[in-house]
This record gives structure tokens, C-alpha cells and sequence, in this order.
């Protein structure tokens, strides 16, 4: 990976608090998951690292909070250019880590900066308010502050994008962070991190705490138990978002939650069939179906639903499956042997449960992790895979007739984070779009996300919004000044 860098300098693997690398001697192993090879040795946060870094952000946050929104904008914005800058080698680090083709890994980058540029923007335009008053001698306002120290716990599915979606609105807002990337996936947090320094980031704003996934446990407990974290962010499964909650609930944090989710695609008969083929393949196998907001179920009404899985899964069996880093390259692997097992279990339960495999169904070689992108058509209500997160190039159809029913089935789950679907009938997309319990809906697209929109869920798919005008409030206390006396 080294050799291959233009900036081979970007390439970090200590612990990052108030600036200073530390190479610490205890060490954890990144490996890729195209190759199952070592990348990197990446050093391990201790507890007491954790606790520094609490101490290092609790001593920036007055003089950063106290800085102009303008101020803080310019440090974002010259870290956005920095990101950019350096696009091609972030991208190459992340698909060595992560896996994904080199195309969506710059698309990746490309999309995590527009969070620095735009929360440079959202810094300076952080207003209170002034209330009418209800008493003559009286006057009533609200001042916004930041909330204070923040932690951030991210995922390995985008392991740039979900800590700029974080860290820039903290950091807008005149928070500091200290941020715990996902254990596969340390390398780009810590690329990024080099960058921020660069760009002026003062000493203990952000910081980073690497660690494999049992010190991440660990540190996660030292960051909810502690008073001085006001915040914490997270991005990540239900069962962990479940645990963090209650963990935090000794100190009364505020949290920021984005898990799970289960996206139904709904093909209505008026529907666009090209279009919503093509829909159906962005949001089914980017990221080798390792998104939250991945399509989980198909649901196509009766009349299209042959038309549908004969098109639908003759493009999937053209997908490349490969190495990432090969240009070719449209699915990479996905991330390790446990989402591989889960994948091969959801196919399995959904074929015995009477589901017909149109396209794909294995693993491309054994001990790889290679799955092909697969196709179930006709399949039951009761399959796992029409209740569980996959995470993986797996689609699952199943056919409808009804508009209130194939509502009804898609709403019936505990997630809601993203769900899609394809008509052009504009009373049916009013109506359909009114009724789906989801926080985003894309209707007559695949692809949804980007830093204007306010991304996050409904039910037990988390708590707060990510990006958007509204995406810096999460970062921000109202103070309400009653003054008397006039
Ligand atoms: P995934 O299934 O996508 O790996 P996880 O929810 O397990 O999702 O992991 C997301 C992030 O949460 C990672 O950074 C991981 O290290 C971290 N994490 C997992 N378990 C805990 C925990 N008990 N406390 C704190 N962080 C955790």
C-alpha cells in the first residue's frame, strides 16, 4: 500500500491525541478483505489513551468554542480542500481496508468531504432567536451554544464519510471529538486525522482512539461513563446503538443514533420498469450490500413482477465481482467471514422456506470472501431475510397486489430508516410516501444520500439527524436569557 500512495505520509497508524501520533506497543491488525492479507499493524488505544484524550478535548473546547463560527469555518474548509486533494491515495487506503471498488471508495471520499464543506458553510450561520415578549419590562431570547465534548463511534461500511458526518457539525457547532473508528476500517480515520492537523486543527479538537473490537468495548464504556462526553454519536447495528443508550443513561448524554435498517423497494405497475431496474441495482448492491440503507425486500406488484426478476436479475448476473482495487471491479468482497455467514444463512433459510434462487446463491471460492450478487424471487413473508438486516448482495422479491397491502407489509418492521419505491402515478407517490413509516424515502431513485438532506430513522432505526440544515442542532444547547428590568 505504501509504495502505492502519492503521499505515502498519509499513511498512519498511531493513536491520535491533541496532534501527537503515539505508537503504542500494543497493536492490532488491519487486514484486506479482497486478500485476507496484512495492511497495516495499527497501535491499540489503552483506557488510560481514552481518558487522555477526554482530558485533551475538555481543555480545547473553551478557546474553540469561543473562536467565530467564521474561524472554525476556515479550518473545515481547508481540511475539505485537503481531503480532496488527496482523494486518490484516502480512496486506496479505504479499499484496501475496507473492500469496496476503487470507484465507490473516491465516490466515498468525494461524498465525506461535502460534509466538511458544507458544515464550514452551516459554521457561520448558527443564530439564536428573540421571542416576543409577554411582559412590557421583560425581553426573551436563545442563545445556541455548543453542546461541549462529544465522542463518536463509527462503522466500517463508510469509514470516512460516517466520521465527517459527525465531526464536522461538532466541530461547526465549537464542540471537540474524540472519535473511536471501527476496528477494520482504522486507516482512513487516521489518514484523515493527518489531514486535519495539516489544516490547522487546533491540538485536542478532534482525536482519534484506534482499537480492535474487544478495547473498543472498553473504550466505549469510558466514553459513555464519562460526565465531561456531552454527546455521543453513533453509527452503527440496533444491538450495539441499544447497549450505548443504556450505557449512557448514568450520565444523560444526548445521543445521536443511526442503526439498522430493513428498506423495502416497492415496484408499483405504472412504474418506470428501466428505471426501476436501475434504482433496484444501486440501492441493492453498492457497498456489496453493506449499508444501512441497502434495499432488503422487493415487493413488485402482480402485474410487472415477471417483467421485473427477468430484467432485474439479468443485470445482476453481469456484475463484476473482484478485487477493488482492479478498475473492472463493480462488487468487492464484503467484510469478513461473519457477514459471509450470514449472507450463505439468510439465502439458505429463504430456499427452504420455498424461495426460487434466480441468480447467484454462493460463496465465489471457498475461504474467500467473495459472495456472488444474488437474486430470490417468490420469497415467503416468514424468511429471515424479509424481517433481518442482510448486509449483503442478496435481493429478496416478493410479489403484491394491493397498494394498502404491500404498505402494510412494508411498515411491518421495527427499523425505518430508508425505503424506495417506483410509480408515476402522483396521487399513488403523495399517498404511498405519506404512509411509509421511514425517515427517507426515495421515490423514483436508488441513491438518496447527500449532505443537503437530513439523513436518519424512524422507530428502532436511531435517533437525530445526520447533514442538512438541521444536522448542526445535534451539536447545540439553547439557552433561554430572560432579561428583566427594561
Ligand atoms: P457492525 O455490525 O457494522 O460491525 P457494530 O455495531 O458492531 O456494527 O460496530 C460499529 C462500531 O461500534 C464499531 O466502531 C465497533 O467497534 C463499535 N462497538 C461495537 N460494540 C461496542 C460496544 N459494546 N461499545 C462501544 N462500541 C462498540
Amino acid at each position: 500500500l505504501l509504495q502505492k500512495l502519492n503521499a505515502p505520509d498519509l499513511l498512519k497508524t498511531g493513536v491520535m491525541i491533541a496532534n501527537q501520533w503515539r505508537a503504542n506497543a500494543d497493536t492490532f491488525d488491519v487486514t484486506n478483505p479482497a486478500s485476507g492479507s496484512l495492511v497495516a499493524r495499527v497501535a491499540q488505544s489503552s483506557v488510560q489513551d481514552a481518558e487522555q484524550a477526554i482530558t485533551s478535548a475538555n481543555a480545547a473546547f473553551p478557546a474553540w468554542a469561543a473562536l467565530t463560527g467564521k474561524a472554525r469555518a476556515g479550518i473545515l474548509r481547508r481540511w475539505y480542500e485537503l481531503v480532496v486533494a488527496h482523494a486518490d491515495d484516502l480512496a486506496l487506503i479505504m479499499t484496501t481496508e475496507q473492500g469496496k471498488p476503487l470507484a465507490e471508495a473516491k465516490a466515498e471520499v468525494i461524498y465525506g468531504a461535502s460534509f466538511l464543506e458544507w458544515f464550514a458553510e452551516e459554521a457561520k450561520r448558527v443564530s439564536g432567536d428573540v421571542m416576543a415578549s409577554t411582559w412590557t419590562d421583560k425581553r426573551t431570547l436563545v442563545l445556541k451554544q455548543p453542546v461541549g465534548v462529544c465522542a463518536a463511534i463509527t462503522p466500517w461500511n463508510f469509514p470516512l464519510a460516517m466520521i465527517t458526518r459527525k465531526v464536522a457539525p461538532a466541530i461547526a457547532a465549537g464542540c471537540t471529538i474524540i472519535v473511536k473508528p471501527a476496528e477494520q476500517t482504522p486507516l482512513s480515520a487516521l489518514a484523515l486525522a493527518e489531514l486535519a492537523i495539516r489544516a490547522g486543527m487546533p491540538e485536542g479538537v478532534m482525536n482519534i482512539l484506534p482499537a480492535d473490537s474487544q478495547r473498543s468495548v472498553e473504550i466505549g464504556t469510558v466514553l459513555c461513563d464519562s460526565p465531561v462526553i456531552r454527546h455521543l454519536s453513533f453509527t452503527g447495528s440496533t444491538p450495539v446503538g441499544r447497549i450505548l443508550m443504556r450505557q449512557s443513561a448514568s450520565t444523560v448524554k444526548k445521543l445521536a443514533l443511526e442503526l439498522g435498517g430493513h428498506a423495502p423497494f416497492i415496484v408499483f405497475d405504472d412504474a418506470d420498469l428501466d428505471a426501476a431496474v436501475e434504482g433496484a441495482l444501486q440501492s441493492k448492491y453498492r457497498n456489496a450490500g453493506q449499508t444501512c440503507v441497502c434495499t432488503n425486500r422487493f415487493y413488485v406488484q402482480e402485474n410487472i413482477y415477471d417483467a421485473f426478476v427477468e430484467k432485474f436479475s439479468e443485470a445482476v448476473k453481469r456484475i463484476r465481482v473482484g478485487d477493488g482495487l482492479a478498475p473492472e471491479t463493480q462488487q468487492g468482497p464484503v467484510i469478513d467471514e461473519q457477514a459471509i455467514c450470514k449472507i450463505e444463512l439468510h439465502v439458505a433459510d429463504a430456499v427452504s422456506k420455498g424461495a426460487k434462487l434466480v441468480a447467484g446463491g454462493r460463496r465465489i471460492q471457498a475461504d474467500t470472501l467473495f459472495f456472488e450478487p444474488t437474486v430470490l424471487a417468490d420469497v415467503p413473508e416468514d424468511a429471515l431475510i424479509m424481517s433481518e438486516e442482510t448486509f449483503g448482495p442478496v435481493a429478496a422479491i416478493a410479489r403484491f397486489s394491493g397498494e394498502q397491502q404491500v404498505i402494510a407489509a412494508a411498515n411491518h418492521t421495527d427499523s425505518g430508516l430508508a425505503s424506495y419505491f417506483f410509480s408515476r402515478d402522483m396521487t399513488r407517490i403523495w399517498r404511498v410516501a405519506e404512509q411509509l413509516e421511514y425517515g427517507m424515502v426515495g421515490i423514483n431513485t436508488g441513491l438518496i444520500s447527500n449532505e443537503v438532506a437530513p439523513f436518519g430513522g424512524v422507530k428502532q432505526s436511531g435517533l437525530g439527524r445526520e447533514g442538512s440544515k438541521y444536522g448542526i442542532d445535534e451539536y447545540l444547547e439553547m439557552k433561554y436569557l430572560c432579561i428583566g428590568g427594561i
